[in-house]
């Protein structure tokens, strides 16, 4: 759950403490990286994980 409202990284969307949305951590080369999307965006995130 969210404490404050954080705008989605990839569309920058407002999510707000409440909505679904989805954290996800992951390693890039200049270190760890962590982003919150919105439900729409992790859908499409879930479909390009997928091969879709
Ligand atoms: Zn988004």
């Amino acid at each position: 759950m969210l404490r404050r409202s954080h705008d989605c990284d990839r569309c920058g969307a407002p999510i707000a403490p409440g909505d679904e949305y989805a954290a996800v951590d992951g390693i890039a080369p200049d270190g760890e990286l962590r982003v919150l999307l919105c439900a729409r965006c992790a859908a499409a995130l879930s479909r390009f994980l997928d091969g879709a």
